[in-house]
């Protein structure tokens, strides 16, 4: 198959830069050649294409949206292009991007002193250190601002203690962002090296969703830091929320890759698939459910493309990104099961795609803002009720 070939009903690519699809062509073929291989093994085995990392480093895809530091300072809709076709080929390596540059890698650039920046980001761009982000806890999901995680100043140090779950990146990270609430209560973000004492790293098992993606739970224990490892400039949950606004805005383009990988895969098997001596792609119940999930890719790409263009105007708001997350999971997530319903048996196998990307997209949906959440984000402002209070 042509990995340039994809659902386009609108001519959005006309609507994109030269650079843009120049961008989007050569991760497309990146995820091609090189994820697409390997995937189904890395599912199987529940690891991180760990190898992959300094390919993308060379490619500019981490902290691909970032200036300076060796980042490839690219427009938001060239980033979320970058999303849209890593996601393709799989979630659980978007979210590798996604925790890299939009989690761990933003932080430190918008929010760190000039040493931190220096020190990190460069080799994060390479994709020699690698990074993740750590807010959600046992206990708070939805309700970061119940975190328990808590920092206590002692001289020339800060102490760390408590839990956080479900970390992505957590056990390969050379550098955890910590949120923790500090004795004055206030939220910060602290810079957690690995191999700190008092900081363990443990890989959550069992998981049928996002299985080629490194998730942990880390555990801090009297984990003593140096006092310059704050992020000097947050001060306040404000500031985890605007890193989670950059990785949403991602994600609400990364699923419609996974949506595209999926309908590409039905499309094709529905023409080649004889029952009742026809291709079941003439079956009208068959072409309903192409023609619905192309509609809605259509959507999504235009949601995400009009967000793309106010972010690049420096004009987008937060309930705006919430609409595209919610809406583009949601119609992906639909969409690859219906795929694999069109794929009949087969479908349930491996060696197709779309009911990985189910499975993947089960956790898009959970993480960054459940879809109800984000409902509730969208709904605070029309009525300007905030129901989760
Ligand atoms: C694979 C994976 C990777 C992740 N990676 C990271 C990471 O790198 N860093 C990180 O910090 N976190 C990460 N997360 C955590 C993720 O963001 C949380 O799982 C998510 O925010 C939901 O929290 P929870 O799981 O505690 O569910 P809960 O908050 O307990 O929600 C359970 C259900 O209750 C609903 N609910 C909760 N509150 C309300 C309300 N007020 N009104 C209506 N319904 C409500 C939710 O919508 C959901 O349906 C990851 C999660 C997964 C599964």
């Amino acid at each position: 198959m042509d990995p340039f070939e994809s659902l386009d009903l609108f001519d959005i690519d006309a609507l994109l830069t030269e650079e843009e699809r120049m961008i989007r062509d050569t991760v497309r073929q990146f995820a091609s050649d090189k994820i697409l291989p390997c995937i189904r093994e890395h599912t199987r085995e529940g690891t991180l294409p760990r190898h992959l990392i300094p390919e993308m480093g060379e490619l500019g895809l981490l902290g691909a949206n970032l200036e300076g530091y060796d980042c490839a300072g690219l427009g938001p809709v060239a980033y979320g292009l970058i999303m849209q076709e890593i996601e393709r080929a799989d979630s659980g390596l978007r979210s590798f991007v996604s925790v890299q540059g939009a989690l761990a890698m933003y932080p430190i650039h918008d929010f760190g002193s000039e040493e931190q920046k220096q020190k990190w980001l460069p080799p994060m761009a390479r994709g020699e250190k690698i990074g993740c982000f750590g807010l959600t806890e046992p206990d708070f999901g939805s309700n970061p601002a119940g975190l328990r995680t808590r920092a206590r100043k002692d001289g020339d140090s800060w102490i760390l203690n408590g839990n956080k779950m479900w970390i992505t990146n957590g056990t390969t990270a050379d550098i955890a962002v910590i949120w923790a609430r500090t004795e004055e209560g206030v939220f910060r973000g602290f810079l957690v090296e690995k191999g700190t004492p008092g900081l363990e790293a443990i890989e959550i098992r069992g998981k049928y969703s996002l299985r080629a993606s490194d998730t942990a739970e880390l555990v801090l224990e009297d984990c003593r830091i140096p006092a310059e490892n704050v992020l000097p400039k947050t001060e306040g949950l404000k500031y985890a929320l605007k890193c989670l606004n950059q990785a949403r805005y991602g994600i609400a383009w990364g699923a419609i890759g996974a949506a595209q990988a999926c309908f590409d895969e039905a499309l094709r098997y529905s023409k080649e698939r004889i029952q009742f001596g026809k291709p079941i792609a003439s079956f009208q119940l068959v072409q309903q459910k192409l023609a619905h999930i192309a509609t809605e890719i259509t959507k999504s790409q235009l949601l995400c493309l009009r967000l793309g263009r106010l972010k690049e105007k420096g004009d987008i708001r937060h309930y705006q990104i919430s609409v595209a997350k919610r809406n583009n999971v949601f119609h992906a997530l639909e969409a690859a099961r219906t795929c694999r319903d069109i794929l009949g048996g087969n479908g349930i196998l491996d060696e197709y795609h779309s009911m990985r990307h189910m499975m993947n997209l089960e956790t898009v949906f959970t993480y960054e803002g459940t879809h109800d959440i984000h409902a509730l984000i969208i709904a605070e402002h029309l009525t300007g009720i905030a129901a989760y209070e």
